[in-house]
C-alpha cells in the first residue's frame, strides 16, 4: 500500500502588506513555528511544510499553481494570521484543484490582559482575517473544512491529522486502479454504477479482465511458492492438521499467489470478483482476498467495484491505526434487544479486524458450485464502528455512513464457518435500517473501527459528492426531509465543484 508519510500538506498563511514589515516578519516566524510543531506532532501523519506568507493576487495564485502540479502535496492549510482581504484568493482558489482546510487558528493562546494594546490587535487577527477569508470560500462555492483550535490543543491537531488522512485517502484513489474479474452479479442493481462518472468525479479506473486472464498468473505459480505460503498460513492461523495437509489449502495459496502478481504486476490496488465468473477457477477467492485486504488492497465481491474503491481509500486513511477496516455485508438480524445486524460474507472478510488469531478452515460454499474453499475464521472486538455504503443515485453518488458499536454475540456460533461482527446500529436498528434503506445504502459496506464518521464526511466534501449520516441524533422524518433537499441540492451545485 501507498506510504502516507510521504505526502506533504502546504501550510500557507495569509496577511498583507498594510501593517508594515515588522509584523510581516513576525507573522512568517509564527506561520514556520506552527507548521513545523504540526509537522512534529504525532497527530498528523504527513508531512506539514511551511510555505511562504502570502500578501498579493500573485502570489496568491503562484502558490496554488504550484500545490496543483505537486505530486506529492495533497492538500492546502490556509491559516489567516492577520487579515488578508479575500478577493486577492479569487484568482488562486479558482484554480484550487487540491483539498482545502481552513485552519482557524491564532498565534497567542490567552489574551495577554495588562498587555494588549492596538500593536497587538493588528498583530493577531485571526478572528476577522478568518471571516474574510470564509465568507470568499463560501461565496465562491468551494468544499473545504474548518478547524477551529489552537495550534498547541491536540484536539485541533487529531482534526487536522485526520483531514489529511481523508485527503492522502482521496489522493491515492486519484490514481488506483481497480481489476474486475467477471462482471457483476447477475440481476443486481446496487453494486452496479457509473464508472466513467466514478474515474470523473474520484479518479480511480476500473477495467474488466477475463478470468482466464486471472489463471495464466495462477499456473505459472510454483509448487515451492505454494509450500511456502502454507508455511505462511501454518505460522499466523490456527490450522487443524487435516486442513494444512488437505488440497483445498494448496489451490488456495495457488490463487492467493496468482491473484497478488497478476495485480502487483498490473499496478492495480483494488479488485472484484464474483462466483458467477469463476470458469476454470477451482474455488472462490476466500483467504486471498481476505489477506490481500489486509496487505491494503480494495476489495468488492460480485462486482462491486464502489465499494472496492471505498475499501481501498479507507485503507489509505486508516493507515497505521488501531482497529481495521474490511468489505462487509449486513447479512442478518436479531431482533430481540432492540435490534442488532450480524455481518459476514460468503468468505471475504479482512482479518484486520480480527479480535483474535484466526482460524484457517475448509467448508462448502453452498452457491457457485466450485470446489470447497478456505477461509478465515474469526470474530471482532466490542467497539465503536462505522459502516458506508457509496451507491450511485443516477445524477450523483451518494455514501451512506451508519455509526454502529460493535457487541459480542449471546452464544457461540459453532456452526458458521466464516468471519463475522455483531453490530448495535445508531440510534438503534429500527430507525438505522429504515434510514439507511430510504437512503438507497446497498448490502455490501466498507466496516471501519480505525476511521470515524467525521472521514467520510470530509471525504464527501473532497469528492463533492452526497454524504447522509445516521447516528445518535437521526430522526427519521428529518432524514427522509434531508435527502428530498439534497436532491435539489446536487442539481444545482454539482458542477460547480
Ligand atoms: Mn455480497
Amino acid at each position: 500500500m501507498v506510504n502516507i508519510g510521504q505526502f506533504e500538506v502546504w501550510f500557507v498563511t495569509g496577511s498583507q502588506h498594510l501593517y508594515g514589515d515588522k509584523v510581516l516578519r513576525n507573522v512568517a516566524s509564527h506561520a514556520t513555528e506552527i507548521a513545523n510543531a504540526l509537522n512534529d506532532s504525532k497527530h498528523i501523519p504527513v508531512k506539514v511544510i511551511p510555505k511562504s506568507v502570502v500578501t498579493t493576487s500573485d502570489q496568491i495564485f503562484e502558490i496554488i499553481q504550484q500545490a496543483n502540479s505537486s505530486k506529492n502535496c495533497i492538500g492546502i492549510v490556509a491559516w489567516m494570521h492577520t487579515f488578508s482581504p479575500s478577493k486577492m484568493w479569487i484568482r488562486g482558489l479558482g484554480i484550487l484543484n487540491k483539498p482545502l482546510v481552513h485552519f482557524h487558528t491564532q498565534y497567542n493562546e490567552a489574551i495577554p490582559w495588562s498587555e494588549i494594546d492596538m500593536n497587538f490587535m493588528n498583530e493577531n487577527q485571526s478572528a476577522h482575517g478568518g471571516r474574510e477569508f470564509g465568507f470568499l470560500v463560501s461565496r465562491m462555492r468551494k468544499n473545504r473544512k474548518v478547524i477551529v483550535g489552537h495550534w498547541k490543543n491536540e484536539e485541533a491537531r487529531i482534526k487536522l491529522g485526520n483531514w489529511t488522512r481523508v485527503a492522502a485517502g482521496g489522493h491515492a484513489l486519484k490514481n488506483a486502479k481497480i481489476a474486475r474479474f467477471g462482471d457483476n452479479m447477475r440481476q443486481v442493481a446496487v453494486t452496479e454504477g457509473d464508472k466513467v462518472e466514478a474515474q470523473i468525479r474520484f479518479g480511480f479506473s476500473v477495467n474488466g479482465y477475463g478470468v482466464g486472464d486471472l489463471l495464466k498468473s495462477i499456473d505459472d505459480i510454483s509448487d515451492s511458492a505454494v509450500a511456502q505460503l502454507i508455511t505462511e498460513y501454518a505460522n499466523q492461523y490456527i490450522i487443524e492438521k487435516e486442513v494444512l495437509n488437505g488440497k483445498s489449502l494448496k489451490d488456495a495459496a495457488r490463487i492467493e499467489l496468482g491473484l497478488r502478481s497478476f495485480l502487483e504486476q498490473g499496478d492495480f490496488q483494488a479488485f472484484t470478483d464474483t462466483f458467477e465468473n469463476l470458469h476454470g477457477l477451482k474455488q472462490l477467492p476466500g483467504i486471498a482476498a481476505q489477506r490481500l485486504m489486509a496487505d491494503g488492497y480494495g476489495f468488492g465481491a460480485e462486482g462491486d467495484w464502489k465499494t472496492s474503491a471505498l475499501v481501498y481509500a479507507v485503507k489509505v486513511m486508516g493507515q497505521g491505526l488501531d482497529g481495521g477496516s474490511s468489505f462487509m455485508e449486513d447479512y442478518t438480524y436479531d431482533f430481540r434487544n432492540g435490534g442488532r445486524v450480524l455481518g459476514s460474507h460468503m468468505l471475504e472478510i479482512c482479518p484486520s479486524i480480527a479480535s483474535h488469531k484466526p482460524k484457517c478452515e475448509v467448508h462448502p460454499l453452498s452457491i457457485g458450485g466450485k470446489e470447497d474453499p478456505a477461509r478465515l475464521v474469526f470474530g471482532v472486538d466490542s467497539g465503536p464502528a462505522v459502516n458506508a455504503s457509496l451507491v450511485d443515485m443516477g445524477t450523483r453518488f451518494r455514501l451512506v455512513v451508519n455509526e454502529v458499536d460493535v457487541v459480542q454475540p449471546d452464544e457461540d456460533l459453532p456452526k458458521l464457518p466464516v468471519a463475522r461482527v455483531l453490530w448495535d446500529p445508531k440510534p438503534n436498528m429500527g430507525i438505522a435500517a429504515e434510514s439507511w434503506i430510504i437512503a438507497g445504502g446497498g448490502h455490501h459496506t466498507v466496516f471501519s473501527k480505525a476511521i470515524t464518521s467525521e472521514y467520510l464526511e470530509d471525504f464527501a466534501e473532497m469528492a463533492g459528492i452526497e454524504c447522509v449520516v445516521i447516528d445518535k441524533n437521526t430522526n427519521p422524518r428529518n432524514f427522509k426531509e434531508s435527502l428530498k433537499w439534497n436532491e435539489v441540492y446536487y442539481h444545482l451545485f454539482q458542477n460547480h465543484m
